[in-house]
């Protein structure tokens, strides 16, 4: 349930609505918005007098909301959320580029590829420490030699680090040393690790599970935010469909669908949508225009020997490229590349 307060509401009135909602047994959040303040009910509303609500003097309106995400609703919280990465915002009129190798591999590879990517407007750094693969006999990743290799990269570079927690038991080195803390598609729905991150301070990129309706998607949102960490970055990247020719089906409509559902910031990780390198410059424009806040790419020096994902890594100088053709297209629909 969501209450809407009149233009000319006083403290009182938020005090007074707030009061009748809580002893319906609900928690209270209050989104003071530019242009309406909103108070929004957490938990069951079922057992708020809605009566005596809405004839309250400051109360324009009660409406239930259907949703079942309630933090992560834009009925909650109308304005978008920008969310600081860096020296930078997502989720404001600046589209941010992520860039960097699907995996860190050594330091020379780690920070060529930052300083190159940094030098060519990418405002943070990828590149996964822990990687989850389908093969146990595959490369895993350096796990916390490539956290400190990423945390050279940073110091070299001054670009904000994104990587993937797998689990549970690395929380505290993430909390301590990364920047902004990746959830894997395949992570999406492991509810333990969400509520845990519920508890960070840093902001989480959720990316979307690899066969998960948006609802599904928005309800692992609101398991971070359940737990007290607004920060939630939302990253389509493709989803299972009957098609076999690329690695996955980027669903362009859902980053539409998230901005009008929710007020969280969405990116697009066009190389894991479509895991062909040559496409995901065109990938990457259409992301744009369709309203994305952002774009992961994955970016490798030499991505013929890439230890993961080389097929859909794209060099420094095709990043270089796409960013080029990026900013015409960011203008057009009113927004700039970083
Ligand atoms: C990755 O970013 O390298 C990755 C494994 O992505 P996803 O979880 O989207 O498959
Ligand atoms: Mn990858």
């Amino acid at each position: 349930m969501i209450v809407i307060m009149k233009h000319t509401h006083t403290e009182n009135d938020i005090l007074n609505a707030r009061k009748i909602m809580e002893d319906g047994g609900v928690n209270v959040m209050i989104s003071k918005g530019a242009e309406t303040t909103i108070l929004g009910a957490e938990g069951n509303a079922d057992y708020i007098d809605t009566e005596r609500l809405t004839v309250l003097p400051g109360v324009e309106k009660v409406m239930r909301v259907s949703e079942p995400f309630k933090k992560a609703n834009r009925k909650y919280h109308p304005d978008n959320t920008k969310i600081k990465v860096g020296e930078v915002f997502i989720g404001g009129k600046d589209i941010s580029l992520i860039a960097g190798p699907c995996s860190v591999e050594s330091e020379e590879q780690i920070v060529g590829i930052a300083e190159n990517v940094k030098r060519m407007g990418a405002t943070a750094l990828r590149g996964g420490a822990y990687k989850p693969r389908t093969s146990p006999y595959a490369f895993q990743g350096l796990k916390e030699n490539g956290i400190e290799l990423l945390i050279e990269a940073k110091e070299k570079t001054g670009l904000p680090i994104v990587t993937e927690i797998m689990s549970t038991d690395n929380l505290d080195l993430f909390e301590e040393k990364v920047d902004v803390i990746q959830v894997g598609a395949r992570n999406m729905q492991n509810f333990d690790l969400l509520k845990h991150l519920g508890q960070s301070k840093k902001p989480i990129l959720l990316k979307r599970g690899l066969s998960s309706t948006i609802e599904e998607w928005l309800m692992s949102a609101e398991y971070i935010m359940a737990g007290g960490n607004n920060n939630v970055i939302l990253c389509e990247r493709g989803i299972r469909t009957f098609e076999t020719f690329t690695r996955n089906t980027l669903d362009l409509s859902a980053v539409l669908a998230v901005k009008n559902l929710s007020h969280l910031p969405v990116v697009v990780d066009p190389s894991h949508a479509c895991g062909k390198a040559w496409m995901v410059e065109r990938m990457a424009m259409a992301a744009v225009v369709s309203g994305a806040d952002g774009l992961i790419i994955e970016v490798h020096n030499d991505p013929a020997h890439a230890l993961c994902d080389g097929a859909q890594s794209i060099t420094p100088k095709q990043f270089e490229e796409l960013k080029g053709k990026l900013t015409p297209l960011a203008q057009c629909i009113g927004k700039n590349i970083m």
